[in-house]
């Protein structure tokens, strides 16, 4: 019987502990705050953006939106995240992406105050990461070393092999691992025999953004399993390839549409333990940008 990793719960605990040295700091008569940029009217980033608002009230982080027309030009959009470096209310500042075309994404991001850029993305913190000297690091990739670290998974001297190879997911997760001593394979689109390569994992990652994609062919029995990948299903084919005979098919029926990671449910039973979608990596992401929040508010002030 594999054991499913609740990322959920995980999620609440890390809330839970960044909310009580929230009130901690609020006593002391500091507030750390969070800044969204939200840049034109993409609605699955309002919803993402709107979940980061409420979580901050829940922990009692102090939080700003910014919207912005989805005209903005990169000057502009320059301007405005002059202003949340320089503001004393805001220790993080996170601009939600995709941002609009005529934006250059790469200058917006690396104009962000290297101490206030909760997400890590920023050329110096992705250097700190590599170097492994401290610093905010990828919501995600950190949510997940958290994850494996508080469900007691070793990860020294293990085989890890990391689907994807993007700089928010798969790079910085390889290099976590790395830094946490396993042997380290990172896959990506030309892999030549992606399933050899994954079955040499004693914990593989995916986060390619296909739905199912990794089946039971690709998992040595016994192996970890963590879902990375978040796919929105509205086909009733599809919906009935993975979720046939499953009471997620009444879910599918219901809404029209469901929620399936990058691993296929079948491929669930090889494992000894896997994370679910929904409810696995994503309240990860979440709680994580909390902690950084709070983790550059207290770096800022010079406290520990
Ligand atoms: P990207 O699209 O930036 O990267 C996808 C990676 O997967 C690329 O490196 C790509 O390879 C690789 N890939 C794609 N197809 C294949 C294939 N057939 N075989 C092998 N590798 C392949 O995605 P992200 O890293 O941003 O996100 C990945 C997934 O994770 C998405 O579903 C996203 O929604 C989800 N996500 C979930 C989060 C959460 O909180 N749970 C947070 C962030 C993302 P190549 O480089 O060669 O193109």
């Amino acid at each position: 019987m594999s054991r499913i990793l609740d990322g959920a719960a995980v999620g609440r605990q890390i809330k839970s502990e960044v909310a009580a040295r929230v009130a901690d700091l609020r006593q002391r008569g500091i507030q750390p705050g969070l800044a969204a940029v939200l840049v034109g009217e993409h609605p699955a980033s309002a919803v993402y953006v709107k979940n980061k608002v409420q979580a901050c009230a829940e922990l009692g982080i102090y939080s700003r939106r910014v919207d912005l027309p989805a005209t903005i030009t990169t000057p502009e959009l320059l301007d405005q995240i002059r202003l949340l470096n320089g503001d004393e209310a805001i220790d993080g500042i996170l601009v939600q992406l995709p941002l609009p075309q005529q934006v250059e994404s790469r200058v917006i991001l690396n104009a962000v105050d290297p101490q206030k850029d909760v997400d890590g993305f920023h050329p110096e913190n992705v250097g700190r990461l590599c170097a492994n000297s401290p610093g905010l690091r990828p919501c995600t990739p950190v949510g997940i070393m958290e994850l494996l670290k508080r469900e007691r998974i070793e990860v020294r001297g293990r085989e890890a092999v990391v689907v994807g190879r993007s700089d928010i997911v798969g790079k910085p997760l390889a290099l976590l691992l790395l830094h946490q001593s396993a042997t380290v394979t990172i896959c990506h689109s030309r892999t030549v025999d992606l399933p050899a390569v994954c079955r040499r994992a004693d914990l593989l990652f995916a986060a390619m953004g296909k739905a199912g994609f990794v089946t039971a062919d690709f998992v040595k029995p016994g192996a970890v399993l963590v879902d990375v990948g978040i796919n929105r299903v509205t086909d009733a084919g599809q919906a009935e390839q993975f979720f046939g005979g499953t009471p997620r098919m009444e879910d599918f029926r219901a809404k029209g549409a469901i929620l399936i990671g990058d691993v296929h449910p079948r491929a669930h039973s090889v494992a000894s333990a896997y994370t679910p979608v929904p409810g696995g990596v994503g309240p990860l992401t979440i709680a994580m940008l909390m902690a950084n929040t709070l983790q550059a508010a207290v770096a800022r002030r010079g406290l520990n």
